[in-house]
């Protein structure tokens, strides 16, 4: 259900584009794990991953600033799950997430899967866009750390 996406160099240079985004190393190394994993990392695991990925080569500072240019910028989201922590997908497509409460492992859930609601809040709203998170125990997925 969740494979991880492929990541090319083109694809992670094509998106920066996309989005009105210079290419710059920090940017393509930190979009290019995002576009590798579905685990909806924090920025301290984006960090560490990318640290690794750079030989310790990027701050900190450089991480977060990067997450929240890709955030403006449209071609990161943010998933608040969590209260007080924010975790980054680099699926920007509209859906929806299921939380391991055990795990706290985030799955996408794809759009189609679950019903649209939007009938349901009658005339009084009008509704741009919506997510839904599910909670609850994956069954058929590996006991891997989020
Ligand atoms: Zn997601």
């Amino acid at each position: 259900m969740n494979p991880v996406r492929p990541t090319k160099t083109e694809n992670i240079r094509e998106t920066l584009e996309a989005h009105g985004l210079k290419v710059t190393p920090q940017r393509s190394v930190v979009l290019g794990y995002l576009m590798s994993t579905d685990r909806h990392p924090n920025a301290e695991e984006v960090f560490q991953a990318v640290s690794l990925h750079l030989a310790g080569a990027i701050s900190k500072a450089t991480v977060y600033n990067t997450l929240n240019t890709l955030v403006a910028a449209g071609a990161i989201v943010e998933v608040s799950a969590e209260p007080g922590v924010t975790r980054y997908d680099a699926n920007i497509e509209s859906h929806h997430h299921f939380i391991d409460r055990e795990t706290g492992r985030i799955y996408d859930i794809p759009w189609e899967s679950v019903e649209p609601l939007c009938q349901t809040l009658g005339t009084d709203f009008s509704i741009q866009d919506y997510h839904v998170t599910f909670y609850g125990k994956a069954l058929k997925h590996e006991h891997s750390p989020p």
